[in-house]
């Protein structure tokens, strides 16, 4: 962990450098990680932050001019930056535009809009977009196809799980998209927040495996307490989680509770969540 600082980039893969931002916290953990594909003419995956000193470190610390810059999401914590550099650098941008909603960076607007498989493909390497909605609708990963390495955003974060908030947020194409990632032959993951993970479909089924406990969870609780709103299913669900953390917690529980209604499990009446 110890290398997880900003300011200087560090070599991960051949070929591949993280840089992390200076935005470290309780969503972000060290602070988001910006990848520099590329030796002579570079790609640059999640800029991050609007922060100049991020946008000097990019410069500094990438090997070769920067001429494309993809983007995972337009959470602020991964694209606020995209706009800045591509204005500095003239570099192409990427991914696909900021949805309806407040915690959406509207400033990202690609030259080119990405969509499921589409290649960026270079004379040193070829990144593949995979569309993976479920944190946010509009989530690319990419899939460096000579490493065999996804640049996962945040669909998959080293050492927690990601937030899943709807209405961008949707539980039951988060699960279905991390079943994607099963398909595609990954040698190891390249996280938005923390260090790379070298057992991809481990973690991939650790993740399914939580999300579905937590899930045999929120039925048990409807069935002992049925009839009450999400508030107060909130503890039930998650005593084993702080209360100070239940605000956040009840945003999943409803992305639990929606992706149960959509699968015509659970039905949601006057605000008050039953089972059918
Ligand atoms: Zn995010």
């Amino acid at each position: 962990m110890s290398d997880l600082v900003p300011g200087t980039a560090v070599v991960i893969a051949p070929g591949v450098r993280r840089l992390v931002a200076p935005n470290p916290g309780m969503m972000t953990g060290p602070g988001t990680n910006t990848y520099l594909v590329g030796e002579n003419e570079v790609a640059v995956i999640d800029p991050g932050p609007a922060i100049a000193a991020h946008l000097d470190a990019i410069q500094d610390q990438s090997p070769g001019p920067v001429r494309w810059i993809l983007v995972t999401h337009t959470h602020p914590d991964h694209s606020p930056a995209a706009m800045p550099l591509a204005e500095k650098t003239g570099a192409e941008l990427m991914g696909i535009p900021a949805p309806e909603g407040k915690v959406q960076d509207k400033t990202f607007k690609p030259d080119r809009r990405l969509g499921d498989g589409d290649l960026l493909e270079t004379a040193e390497f070829v990144l593949r977009a995979v569309h993976t909605p479920g944190h946010a609708s509009n989530h690319l990963c990419y899939r460096h196809e000579a490493q065999r390495m996804l640049f996962t955003g945040d669909h998959i974060m080293s050492g927690s799980t990601v937030v899943i908030d709807p209405p961008d947020g949707d539980m039951k194409h988060y699960l279905e998209s991390l079943e994607r990632l099963k398909d595609l032959g990954l040698a190891s993951l390249a996280p938005g927040h923390g260090p790379v993970i070298d057992e991809p479909m481990e973690v991939v089924d650790w993740l399914i495996n939580h999300r579905l406990k937590r899930e045999a969870r929120v039925i048990a609780a409807i069935e002992a307490h049925p009839d009450q709103t999400l508030w107060d299913l909130t503890p039930h669900v998650y005593e084993d989680v702080d209360k100070k953390l239940h605000r956040l917690a009840s945003r999943s529980l409803l992305a639990h509770l929606l992706k149960l209604e959509t699968e015509k499990r659970a039905v949601c009446d006057a605000g008050k969540w039953s089972l059918l």
